[in-house]
């Protein structure tokens, strides 16, 4: 017998033994991306440790007894400004998007959720959600808005560790004339002209649009239950995202808690700084995957546990891809077979995910020469034993022939400028030519 699944739970601020609601249906709610943009590396964190959580689920209760919810964020005044920008409608600026978003993160070897909801099929359910919270008492019509009454929730703060006192003693002045409390938030909101609108809740005449918390609240509602496992999502969204999915989910529903366990993965750094599309110092992981394979991505993303900061540097990718290469350097890596966990790895796995000692285990295995359990292991954590080079998949190699022979001809001729540019050309391609002394070029692709 296995020892039990622990994890680090935000709002007790302990690593805990995990007790599911229901072991025949474990629910698990990760908030998903917004999709305007390309996502980035620093997105890509929360989605693969959180699928590497899935998994372990799935493996422990069974795959039929897990429901993991992935949302999509897909209204939002930055997809409204993108659209406009683009000259294309919401629906398709988002719809690409989000194709793009699962190609790019199924290279990296994650699962797709059991339930990916959009907020804008669940609006009747904000709805209700806003009306439930008006009529309890917890929120309030102002100007249009609606919004929730944070000092009518006496415990709000408890995931954040932010006593509603102090926080209102230390809340900013300058805030909506139509809020009651500068901590009020709002639920509810007018739409601008051109914005997209439904028809609003709690008697209010005008169109408007959702405001971002209550999305979570209703598709996880919908989706999971008022009350359910595990709520996850990346640091930075433990105040106030999720403090305010907690206050509403809580206040409609009169119930104690809205998850029972809230994980918290920290932040992928470039030098020391959150990576960020706000600070510029951002890869999105479509381009990555033109330089790393996505397997090796997923390796180096898991060498780090998941609580704490990870520096991203072309060093530890490097690192990370001779490690695969290693593991993978026997026969048929990837050709199917079992996917079960080693029990050494699992152990360190159900040890609040602790991946950097589960891959010191990986690495034992390779050291013992335990070749099935290795690659079995891998196949169940995600890694199909595929790291072919991406940047040697995009050099034509008949345009590469052509090159070298264009460039043999302006040798013949003399031509030392043209032969030079034509091998400038090759290099910034990643191909590096030797000139035999027979005359004759020869290339290969070098990675660096
Ligand atoms: P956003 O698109 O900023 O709402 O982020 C989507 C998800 O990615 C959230 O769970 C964030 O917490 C997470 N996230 C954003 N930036 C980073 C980062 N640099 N490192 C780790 N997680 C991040
Ligand atoms: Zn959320």
């Amino acid at each position: 017998m296995a020892a039990p699944l622990r994890l680090t739970n935000t709002l007790t601020r302990r690593k805990e033994e995990f007790r599911p609601i229901d072991p025949s249906n474990v629910r698990i709610y990760a908030c998903g991306p917004t999709v305007y943009d390309f996502a980035h590396i620093g997105n890509a964190r929360p989605i693969i440790v959180f699928d590497l959580l899935f998994r372990l689920l799935r493996h422990l209760y069974g795959e039929a007894h897990v429901t993991y919810v992935r949302n999509v964020t897909d209204v939002d005044d930055k997809i409204n400004a993108r659209a406009a920008e683009r000259g294309v409608s919401i629906r398709e600026l988002t719809d690409g998007t989000l194709t793009q978003f699962h190609e790019d993160i199924r290279a990296l070897g994650v699962l797709r959720p059991s339930v990916e909801p959009r907020a804008t099929d669940h609006i009747e359910e904000m709805r209700r959600l806003i009306e439930g919270l008006v009529k309890s008492g917890h929120a309030y019509v102002a100007e249009e808005h609606v919004l929730f009454d944070v000092p009518s929730m006496p415990d709000y703060g408890q995931l954040s560790k932010r006593p509603l006192d102090e926080m209102e003693a230390g809340a900013r002045v300058d805030v909506a004339p139509y809020k009651r409390s500068p901590l009020d938030f709002v639920l509810w909101k007018p739409s601008k002209a051109g914005e997209p609108s439904w028809p609003s809740p709690a008697g209010i005449a005008t169109p408007g649009r959702p405001g971002w918390h209550i999305e979570c609240s209703a598709m996880s509602w919908k989706h999971l239950g008022e009350t359910f496992d595990i709520h996850a999502g990346g640091l930075d969204l433990i105040f106030p995202h999720h403090e305010n999915e907690i206050a509403q989910s809580r206040c409609c529903f009169g119930t104690a808690v809205m998850a029972n366990y809230w994980l918290h993965n920290g932040f992928l750094q470039v030098e020391g700084e959150k990576m960020s599309k706000s600070l510029g110092n951002f890869v999105t992981i479509h381009d990555a995957l033109k330089e790393w394979p996505g397997e090796v991505i997923r390796l180096n993303m898991l060498k780090t546990h998941y609580r704490q900061p990870i520096d991203w540097t072309a060093r530890s990718l490097d690192e990370s891809w001779d490690t695969l290469r290693s593991w993978y350097a026997h026969e048929d890596f990837g050709s199917g077979g079992d996917a079960e966990i080693a029990p050494s790895v699992l152990e360190a796995l159900l040890d609040d995910l602790n991946t950097p000692r589960a891959i010191a285990e990986l690495h034992s295995l390779s050291g013992k020469g335990d070749r099935a359990a290795l690659a079995s292991t891998l196949r169940a954590l995600g890694f199909a034993g595929r790291i072919d080079d991406p940047r040697a998949v995009e050099v034509d190699r008949d345009a590469v022939q052509q090159k070298i022979e264009l460039r043999l001809a302006a040798r013949a001729a003399k031509n030392w400028a043209e032969s030079d540019r034509i091998r400038d050309e090759l290099k910034a391609m990643g191909v590096q030519l030797k000139d035999g002394k027979d005359g004759t070029t020869t290339w290969e692709f070098a990675r660096h």
